[in-house]
């Protein structure tokens, strides 16, 4: 098969930017059924479907979120509504399995070729271009094209076949464990407990899905501690309120919690979403990056290819763009992880108390971060890297 673009996996980086480029385009992705299994909690802000470009269908949406609580690792809650937040948009909990098929789907309908079931087993550079070997059912197929993307998630196998290290220290890997649950009792909320008690250098979260039931998951940091991430979440689900839960789906995954790979580009290659780590450290929440990494990447592939040069020179142009869109805030999110992460359950009791009042203008991690800072003067010295 002879394509322009080639882009490997059908997640949402990978969709955006088969939907963004305008040349012939193949997508594969190794799943059988794109968005399944779901290995996410599936919570979104409201800006993104704007920032995307594209009117979210009703079946995506599973809940719209009326307000979040932060919970410390002593129980107190921080409830952060429209009594606080002045512009009190909270986001949405997405139905993946739908988003995802749903973003393919307009790919397809676009003209991409869509090719599910499809594994990327190693990729070459040829004479004009790239050629990439896959498995398709049992067969192995060859795909030649001018440009490659890669949007292979956190395990991304294409970057270092073109001999880029991607290798990710253990620290910097979150380990995440899910359960969807039903017969529960839920807020239209995003819950979120920290502390070492409950999720060392995580958080456990629970995302409502319906009316009872919910995504609840724990997202750790193996190298804190002997138990795994399924230990702390059967822990959780001891509380009275989850007894009476039942479990009807289970997802464990991994994310990337450092900052975004230095290089994400070279000569026929642009490697976006988890392959390139653009996740945000502080919260795990990656569908936003992948999907404007993913927009950009479609589109300078197309400009590429029209312009028929592929070489890193022109590509870097992805890097200069997607550093523009949120290369400083997963910055100065990595840095906070790194100081959050140090922080006792103690510290992160006084921390909650220091919020009881807090006020926001809107709700986002770094309006978090900035009222951690300046109600904490007693922790100035853990916190002072985070004065911007
Ligand atoms: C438990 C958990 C909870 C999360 N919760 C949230 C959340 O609430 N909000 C949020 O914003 N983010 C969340 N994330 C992170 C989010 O899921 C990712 O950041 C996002 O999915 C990244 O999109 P992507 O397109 O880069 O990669 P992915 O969505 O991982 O897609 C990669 C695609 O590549 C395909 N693929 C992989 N290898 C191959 C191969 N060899 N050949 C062909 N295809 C291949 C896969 O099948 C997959 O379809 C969570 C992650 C986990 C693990």
């Amino acid at each position: 098969m002879k394509k322009d673009l080639i882009v490997i996996g059908a997640g949402p980086a990978g969709s955006m930017a088969a939907i963004n480029s305008k040349c012939d385009t193949v997508l594969i992705d190794q799943r059988a059924e794109i968005g399944v299994p779901k290995q996410c909690a599936e919570g979104v802000s409201e800006s993104l479907f704007k920032k995307i470009g594209i009117k979210p269908k009703k079946e995506w949406i599973s809940k719209k979120i009326k307000y979040t609580s932060l919970i410390s690792p002593s129980g107190i809650e921080i409830k952060l509504d429209d009594k606080r937040v002045k512009k009190a948009k909270f986001g949405f909990v997405l139905n993946r399995k739908n988003f995802d098929k749903g973003l393919a789907e307009i790919a397809a309908n676009n003209g991409t070729e869509l090719m599910p079931k499809t594994r990327f087993i190693k990729a070459e550079r040829t004479e004009n271009g790239v050629k990439i070997y896959a498995k398709r059912f049992n067969e192995t197929i060859e795909i030649e094209g001018r440009i490659l993307i890669a949007c292979d998630g956190v395990q991304s196998k294409v970057a270092k076949s073109f001999g880029l290290n991607t290798t990710l220290p253990l620290r910097y890997i979150e380990s995440c464990y899910q359960y969807e649950m039903t017969n529960i009792e839920i807020e239209p909320a995003v819950e979120l407990y920290f502390g070492r008690v409950y999720a060392p250098g995580g958080y456990v979260w629970i995302f409502p899905k319906g009316e009872n039931s919910a995504n609840v998951g724990i997202g750790i940091v193996p190298s804190l501690t002997e138990k795994r991430a399924k230990d702390y979440l059967d822990d959780f689900l001891k509380r009275e309120r989850l007894k009476g839960g039942k479990i009807v789906e289970i997802n464990a995954g991994a994310v990337p919690i450092s900052t975004p790979l230095e290089k994400t580009y070279a000569d026929n290659l642009m490697i976006c979403g988890d392959a390139a780590r653009m996740v945000n450290p502080l919260t795990g929440g990656g569908i936003h990056t992948a999907c404007i990494s993913g927009s950009i990447a479609g589109k300078i592939a197309t400009k590429a290819i029209e312009k028929e040069d592929y070489s890193e020179k022109f590509l870097s142009e992805y890097q200069k763009l997607w550093k523009n869109e949120f290369g400083k805030e997963l910055e100065y999110y990595g840095k906070a992880q790194e100081v959050l992460i140090k922080l006792t359950d103690a510290e992160l009791d006084k921390i909650a108390e220091s919020l009881q009042e807090i006020k926001l203008e809107s709700i986002s991690t770094m309006e978090i971060l900035k009222a951690i800072v300046k109600m904490n003067p007693k922790l100035l010295w853990k916190l002072k890297s985070l004065i911007t």
